[in-house]
C-alpha cells in the first residue's frame, strides 16, 4: 500500500510538471489571479447603461464606469500582494474582464487604470446604476476571493484524485509485475501465490453465483478492495478549506461532493473500458490474465455505477434543498446526465444476464455504453464547455475503445479471408480446420472466429475458441498402449468403477498423413445454443472464415518451466490444454469426458505424444485431490497445473492447489483456462 501510494505520488508530481492543458491545476487555471476574478465577481451583476437588445458582456465592454471600477479594484487589490505579473493581469483583462472572449473591453487594463482620477469616493451599490468609478467593499471582495480559491482548490483536488485512481488502477498490475523481477522476489511470490493469488472466496470463482456473477479470487478481491477504498477515501477527504467561510451552506458542500463524485466516476470509466478490451495494453505490461481483467472490468463497472448513482442522488438532494429541482431538471445538460445514468445502469444490469443471450447482450451493451458516453459528453459540454478538462476522460475512453477495435481489425485483416473445412466429430462437436494460418504453437492461445455464412443476418458475430496448430493434431502415438497407467492415480484408484476406459483401444499406430508445414489451425467447437448450434445443422462443410487473434489468457511460461506439468480437463476443454502436452517434456494429462463424447476422445487421444502420461476417463471423473497428492508424494519440487474444463472442475483444482501450496513443500504454478467469462 505504501509503495502504491508512493508510486501514485511520483506520477502525480510528474503530471504536475506537464505543460499540457489537461486538467484544473495541470495547465488549466480557473480563477488565477483570484484577486482579479473576485473583483469581477462582485460587480458582474452591476446595473450599467445597456440597451435591452445588447448582451450584458457587450455593454460591460463599452461601459467606462464598469471598466474603470474593475481596473481600479484589480490595481488596489492585486498589488503589491499577491502580485500577479503584469502579463497575467493583461491576459486576464483581455479575456475575462467582460466574461466573454468575443466582447473584449474597449480599453486595455493600464488605460482603464489611468482613467481613474485619484481615489474614488463612491461605494458600490448593486441596487443603483453604476455611473462612475466606485469602490468595492473589502468584505464582499474577500468573500468572493475565498470562495473562488476554495472552489479552484477543490477542482485541483478532483483532478488529482481522479488521476490517482486511474494511475493506481493501471499502475498496480504493472508495479506488482515489475516487483517479480527483483532479486528474491521468487521466494516471496512462491509464498504469496497459494495464500493470496490462488484462493477463491467461498470456494467459487469460475462457477457463477446464481448464474449472475463471478466471485473474485482473494487476489482479485484485494485489488477491487484497494480501488474501492481509494475511491471512497478520495470522495470523503479534504473538504476542510470549505468550512472556514460562513457563506458555505449545506448546498455548497453538496455541490462540491456532487462534483467530486462526478469526476471520480469519470476516472473509473477508462479503467472499466480498458479492462474489457481484447487488446488491453496491460496484458502486455503485466502478468495478469485476460480473465482477471474481464472480472475486474465488471467489478470496477459496478463501482463506477455506484459513484454515478451517488452523484445523481447528491445533485437531487442539492437541487431540492435549493428549491430549484424542477428548473434544473428542465435543463438539457441535466437531461443528458439522466440519459447517461440510465444507460450506464442498464449496461451494468443486463451484463448479469448475458448467459441467456450473449449476442443480444453484446450488441445492447455496446449501444448502451455509447449512449452513456454521449450522454456524459453532452452533460459536461453543455455545463462546462470544455473549460475544466473533464472531456479528457471521454477522449481517453474513446481512444482506448477505438484502439482495441482498430487492433482487432488489423488482426483480422492480417490473417485474411480463409477457407474453413468443417467435419463432424460425433453428435456434439465439430472440427474446423482453417487453412493457411501461420501462428506459433504457443499453448494457451485462443482466437475469435467469424463464420459469416453460418448466420447471414449477423455476419459480425464472432466467438472465442482455443486454437490448436493443425500439425499438432496429425501426430500419432507411435506405440500402442504406451501410456503409463501404473503411475496414473485415477486408474489405480478407481479401476473397479464401471467407467468406460477406452483410451487404450484408440491408438492409431500409423500416421495417416504427414503434415509437412506448420501452417493451418484447428478449432473444435462444441454445440451450444447459438451460432455453434447453427454450425452443426449447416449443410455446407466449407465456409469462409475470418479470425481475430491469436490472444492468450496469460503467459504460459511459468507452468511450462515447472519440473512437472499436470493438465486437468473435462470434455471440450481438451482443446485448451492440448498444445501444452507438446510444449513440456514431463506431462500428465487427466481428461474426463461425458459418455456420448467418445468420438472426441477417438479424434484427439491418438494425437497425444508418446511421452504423455494420461488418465482418460469416459463417463467418470478423475480424482483431482488424489492426482495432486500423488505429485506431492512423488517429490517434485515445482509443479505446473493447467486446468480447462467446467467451472466446478476449475474451482476445485484452484482450491486444491491453493491448499497444497500452503501445506506442502512443493511450489505450484497454476493456470486456469476457463471457457466461461
Ligand atoms: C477463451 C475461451 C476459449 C474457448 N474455447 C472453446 C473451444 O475451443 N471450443 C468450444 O467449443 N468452446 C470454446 N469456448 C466457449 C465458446 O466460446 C462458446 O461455447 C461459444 O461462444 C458459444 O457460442 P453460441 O453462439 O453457441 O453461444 P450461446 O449458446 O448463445 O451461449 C452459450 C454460452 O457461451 C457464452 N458465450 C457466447 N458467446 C460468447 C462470446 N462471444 N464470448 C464469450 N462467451 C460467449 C455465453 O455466455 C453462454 O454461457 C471458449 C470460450 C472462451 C472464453
Amino acid at each position: 500500500m505504501v509503495a502504491l501510494a508512493l508510486a501514485a505520488k511520483i506520477c502525480l508530481s510528474l503530471l504536475a510538471l506537464t505543460p499540457v492543458q489537461a486538467f484544473v491545476g495541470m495547465g488549466i487555471n480557473m480563477y488565477n489571479p483570484s484577486c482579479a476574478y473576485a473583483c469581477r465577481s462582485v460587480i458582474a451583476g452591476a446595473s450599467i447603461e445597456c440597451p435591452s437588445s445588447a448582451a450584458t458582456s457587450t455593454c460591460q465592454a463599452r461601459s467606462g464606469p464598469f471598466l474603470t471600477t474593475l481596473a481600479y479594484c484589480i490595481k488596489t487589490r492585486c498589488y503589491p500582494d499577491p502580485n500577479p505579473s503584469r502579463e497575467q493581469i493583461e491576459a486576464y483583462w483581455s479575456i475575462e474582464a467582460t466574461g466573454d472572449e468575443d466582447a473584449p473591453p474597449m480599453w486595455g487594463w493600464q488605460e482603464a487604470v489611468d482613467r481613474v482620477n485619484g481615489t474614488p469616493s463612491a461605494k458600490y451599490d448593486p441596487k443603483s446604476k453604476m455611473r462612475e468609478t466606485v469602490l468595492l467593499d473589502q468584505k464582499d471582495w474577500l468573500a468572493a476571493k475565498q470562495k473562488m480559491e476554495a472552489s479552484e482548490y477543490q477542482q485541483v483536488l478532483y483532478a488529482r484524485y481522479a488521476l490517482t485512481i486511474f494511475l493506481v488502477g493501471i499502475g498496480t498490475p504493472i508495479l506488482l509485475t515489475a516487483l517479480t523481477y527483483l532479486p528474491y522476489s521468487r521466494v516471496i511470490s512462491d509464498w504469496v501465490r497459494p495464500r493470496l493469488i490462488y484462493p477463491t472466496l467461498f470456494r467459487r470463482h469460475v462457477q457463477p453465483v446464481l448464474y449472475l456473477f463471478h466471485l473474485p479470487t482473494l487476489g482479485q478481491s484485494t485489488y477491487i478492495l484497494l480501488i474501492t477504498i481509494l475511491t471512497i477515501t478520495l470522495l470523503l477527504v479534504d473538504y476542510g478549506n470549505l468550512f472556514p467561510f460562513r457563506t458555505s451552506t449545506e448546498a455548497d458542500i453538496l455541490n462540491y461532493l456532487g462534483m467530486r463524485t462526478g469526476i471520480i466516476a469519470m476516472a473509473l470509466l477508462p479503467l472499466t473500458i480498458l479492462f474489457a478490451g481484447r487488446n488491453n495494453l496491460l496484458l502486455y505490461l503485466s502478468n495478469w490474465s485476460h480473465s482477471t481483467y474481464l472480472l475486474l472490468h465488471r467489478w470496477i463497472a459496478r463501482l463506477c455505477l455506484f459513484v454515478i448513482i451517488l452523484h445523481s442522488l447528491i445533485e437531487f438532494v442539492r437541487y431540492t434543498l435549493q428549491g430549484r429541482y424542477a428548473a434544473e431538471v428542465a435543463k438539457t445538460y441535466v437531461q443528458w446526465g439522466i440519459v447517461g445514468l440510465f444507460a450506464c445502469f442498464l449496461a451494468v444490469l443486463t451484463a448479469h444476464f448475458r448467459r441467456w443471450g450473449y449476442e443480444l447482450f453484446l450488441i445492447s451493451h455496446i449501444v448502451l455504453v455509447v449512449i452513456f458516453i454521449v450522454g456524459t459528453w453532452y452533460h459536461l459540454e453543455l455545463k462546462f464547455q470544455r473549460e475544466r478538462g473533464y472531456q479528457q476522460w471521454i477522449y481517453l475512453c474513446s481512444a482506448i475503445w477505438f484502439f482495441d477495435r482498430l487492433v482487432r481489425l488489423g488482426r483480422v485483416l492480417r490473417t485474411g479471408r480463409r477457407k474453413a473445412v468443417v467435419s463432424k466429430i460425433g453428435d456434439e462437436v465439430v472440427r474446423v480446420d482453417i487453412e493457411g494460418v501461420r501462428w506459433s504453437a504457443t499453448p494457451g492461445q485462443h482466437a475469435y472466429l467469424f463464420l459469416p455464412a453460418v448466420r447471414k443476418w449477423a455476419p459480425w458475430e464472432n466467438h472465442p475458441f482455443s486454437v490448436i496448430p493443425t500439425h499438432l493434431l496429425q501426430k500419432r502415438c507411435a506405440e500402442k498402449g504406451e501410456m503409463d497407467e501404473k503411475n496414473s492415480p485415477q486408474t489405480s484408484a478407481s479401476a473397479s468403477t464401471a467407467d468406460l476406459e477406452i483410451a487404450r483401444q484408440l491408438h492409431t499406430p500409423v500416421l495417416s498423413s504427414i503434415h509437412t508445414t506448420p501452417s493451418g489451425v484447428t478449432v473444435f467447437i462444441k454445440r451450444n445454443k447459438g451460432i455453434t448450434a447453427a454450425l452443426h445443422s449447416h449443410a455446407s462443410p466449407v465456409f469462409t472464415a475470418l479470425m481475430d487473434g491469436p490472444y492468450r489468457n496469460t503467459s504460459s511460461r511459468p507452468v511450462l518451466t515447472s519440473d512437472r506439468l499436470i493438465l486437468f480437463t473435462g470434455g471440450i476443454g481438451i482443446t485448451g490444454v492440448l498444445p501444452f502436452v507438446h510444449a513440456h517434456p514431463n506431462v500428465k494429462l487427466f481428461w474426463s469426458v461425458r459418455a456420448g463424447q467418445e468420438a472426441l476422445v477417438e479424434e484427439l487421444e491418438p494425437t497425444l505424444p508418446a511421452h504423455v502420461e494420461r488418465g482418460v476417463r469416459v463417463g467418470g471423473r478423475n480424482s483431482i485431490e488424489a492426482a495432486l497428492e500423488a505429485e506431492v508424494a512423488a517429490g517434485w519440487k515445482n509443479v505446473g497445473v493447467v486446468v480447462c474444463g467446467p467451472g466446478k472442475m476449475c474451482d476445485e483444482v484452484r482450491n486444491r492447489v491453493a491448499e497444497l501450496g500452503r501445506r506442502a513443500a512443493v511450489k505450484w504454478e497454476l493456470d486456469v483456462e476457463a471457457f466461461l467469462w
